[in-house]
C-alpha cells in the first residue's frame, strides 16, 4: 500500500490532500490477515512531513480462540499518524532526525508505506478471543475433539452435571 508522495511533500504547510484505498488482502501475522480494505485517508502537509489520518473498514480473517475453526469478522481501522521523510524532498538528502526515529517514515524514493501501520491499528482493533459464535463448544482438553460437531467419546451425555461444572469454570477462565 504504496503512495508517492513527492509532490505532496513539496507544497506549504497546511496543504491537504486525500488518498483512495483498497486492498485486496494484507497479513498481519502468522495466522491472521485483513481483507477488502476500503477507506480514505487525508493527508496535512506539516512542518516535519504528512499527517495521516486514515479510516478504512477490512474484513478480519483469523481463527476462533476455542475451536480453532477459520473466521472472518469485520473491523474498522482507524488511525492518525505523522510519517516524517527521511530524505528533504527539495533536495534528496538525508535528513538526519531523531525525531524519525518513533515515527513511521517516508523512505528515500518519498514513497509512502501505510502497510505497516495499517497493519499495527488492525491488530490493536483486532478482538482478543475472538469466537465463530458466542456458543462455541470449543475443544475437548483430552482429545482435542471439536465439540460443536458433539460430544466426544471422553465425554458421555450421562456426566450431566460434570459437563455443567465443567462449563462453568470455562466461564470463570474467561472472566479473568
Ligand atoms: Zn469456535
Ligand atoms: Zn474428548
Amino acid at each position: 500500500m504504496r503512495f508517492r508522495v513527492s509532490q505532496e511533500l513539496r507544497q506549504p504547510v497546511g496543504t491537504e490532500f486525500s488518498l483512495e484505498l483498497r486492498e485486496r488482502s494484507l497479513l498481519l501475522d502468522d495466522d491472521a490477515a485483513v481483507n477488502n480494505v476500503q477507506g480514505d485517508a487525508s493527508l496535512l502537509r506539516t512542518d516535519r512531513g504528512l499527517l495521516v489520518t486514515l479510516r478504512a473498514a477490512a474484513r478480519l480473517k483469523g481463527a476462533c480462540s476455542r475451536c480453532l475453526a477459520p473466521l472472518e469478522l469485520p473491523i474498522e481501522i482507524d488511525f492518525q499518524e505523522e510519517f516524517i521523510p527521511v530524505v528533504d524532498p527539495l533536495s534528496g538528502t538525508r535528513i538526519a532526525s531523531d525525531e524519525a526515529e518513533d515515527s513511521f517514515v517516508i523512505d528515500a524514493d518519498l514513497m509512502l508505506d501505510l502497510g505497516e501501520a495499517l497493519r499495527q491499528y488492525a491488530l490493536m482493533s483486532m478482538p482478543g478471543k475472538p469466537l465463530c459464535r458466542p456458543d462455541c463448544a470449543g475443544l475437548c482438553a483430552n482429545c482435542g475433539a471439536n465439540l460443536n460437531e458433539g460430544p466426544c467419546a471422553c465425554q458421555p451425555q450421562s456426566e450431566g452435571p460434570w459437563r455443567a461444572l465443567a462449563a462453568l469454570k470455562t466461564k470463570d477462565e474467561e472472566g479473568s
